[in-house]
């Protein structure tokens, strides 16, 4: 078993592949920062396909340093213009403490978790007025760049514009 499920699939996937020859720039000029949630599928809740946009998630959808090189590099090599950062409704991050996800992670573990850390949101309108606003002082990010800020409903599917 292990990888096979998935490697029997990729090989269907590449009996018709399409993507080769392609460049890696975001064909669309989109960046988008959102959470690593499974109920989120980026690129069709925009519109855009493969090729258009490029994609930088984690817990919570926040502009870690990590976010931030990855946002640089898009502005400035790979056609980005317009850059979502896009935490979500119910979203495990915002709505445990640290203290909840360290006994969680704990208690399916079977050992002490207290060391890890997880970077929990206490107010997620708040972070991401703060992450938006890190883009837009950032001083490898220029003034022509759009920068939103949105959170995506995971019950609704729609995305609101908060920054
Ligand atoms: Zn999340």
């Amino acid at each position: 078993m292990s990888f096979d499920d998935l490697l029997a699939a990729n090989r269907e996937f590449a009996a018709d592949f399409d993507l080769s020859g392609f460049d890696g720039v975001a064909h669309a000029g989109v960046a988008i920062v959102t959470c690593m949630d499974s109920r989120i599928d980026p690129l069709r809740m925009l519109g855009l396909k493969a090729g258009d946009a490029k994609i930088f998630r984690n817990p919570g959808g926040r502009i870690t340093p990590q976010a931030m090189e990855a946002l640089v590099l898009g502005v400035h090599l790979l056609n980005v213009d317009r850059i979502l950062v896009v935490p979500h409704t119910r979203c495990a991050v915002a709505s445990n403490t640290e203290a909840e996800l360290r006994e969680r992670v704990a208690a399916s573990a079977g050992q002490d978790a207290s060391w890890q850390p997880f970077n929990v949101i206490a107010d997620q309108e708040a972070a991401l007025r703060e992450d938006v606003q890190k883009l837009r002082s950032h001083p490898l990010v220029p003034d022509t760049v759009e920068i939103g800020g949105f959170i995506y409903d995971v019950d609704t599917g729609l995305l609101d514009q908060r920054v």
